[in-house]
């Protein structure tokens, strides 16, 4: 099996000031200073995003926007872009999270014009896919991920996609405190494994990552990444506090 470097990743959505931001940035860094077998990354809101670039400087947590908008510049007025988010600080940008979707009408075409942006400007996606909790009882989980995936790389060869990180995250069982159980989430991040190595061949297949998402807190964040096709998680709200999001980070070194 492919060497995948687990991701951690927080996604703080529209949580913390800059103050109450750089703060629990900090006291997260001293938490996970020695979390050398993962990566970890955190989404502020926009506002905070290059005072904690500063704070976070020689830490061990890289940053990300939430979300980004396709044109580098222009008359968009409340946009931001590729490299708006990279002078500000941040490696990763998050795309296609289904709060996006479901309130800011976004669709896959968008997402897949969001991602040759962030892609352009060396920025690493995390692209979110995932169905609803009517979509999953009506049994079309596999074909909302084909979908979204077929949709979302659209136009794109295997080479561009190396840093690529894929986020399964079922809409029910975001935010809701309901997770998919280690067997659903591994079952879903298969069947995407598999979906990226007919498309795009196994090499891209055996290196992505692919993180699960909903409801992850400190007591199923080990079960979780015991499976063996998950590679990390998006974590939206236990990683408001350090404590929890840095158990997560160490989930291996819990009792
Ligand atoms: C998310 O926002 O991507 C998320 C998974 O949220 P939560 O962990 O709160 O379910």
């Amino acid at each position: 099996m492919a060497d995948r470097k687990p991701l951690m990743a927080g996604n703080w959505k529209m949580h913390k000031t800059v103050d109450e931001a750089v703060d629990a940035a900090r006291n997260l860094a001293d938490r996970v200073s020695g979390a050398s077998g993962v990566e970890i990354m955190i989404a502020p809101p926009f506002t905070a995003l290059a005072p904690m670039a500063d704070a976070l400087q020689n830490t061990r947590i890289g940053l990300g926007g939430q979300n980004l908008f396709w044109e580098d510049e222009g008359a968009y007025t409340g946009e931001v872009s590729g490299p708006m988010l990279k002078s500000a600080g941040c490696r990763y940008v998050i795309i296609g999270h289904s709060e996006r979707r479901q309130y800011f009408g976004e669709t896959d075409e968008t997402v897949n014009k969001r991602l040759k942006s962030a892609i352009r400007h060396g920025l690493i996606p995390v692209l979110c896919v995932g169905e609803t909790e009517s979509e999953r009882e009506a049994e079309k989980t596999f074909s909302v991920l084909d979908k979204q995936v077929g949709d979302g790389l659209k136009g794109f060869v295997a080479d561009e996609l190396k840093t690529l990180v894929l986020a399964y995250e079922p809409v029910w069982a975001i935010g809701t405190g309901k997770t998919a159980t280690a067997d659903q989430a591994q079952e879903a991040h298969k069947y995407l494994r598999a979906l990226i190595e007919k498309k795009f061949g196994k090499d891209l297949a055996e290196s992505l990552r692919i993180l699960y998402g909903g409801s992850v807190k400190p007591g199923n964040a080990a079960e979780l990444m015991g499976m063996p096709d998950l590679d990390g998680a998006l974590v939206g709200g236990a990683s408001l506090e350090a404590a929890s999001f840095s158990e997560i980070v160490l989930y291996d070194q819990n009792p």
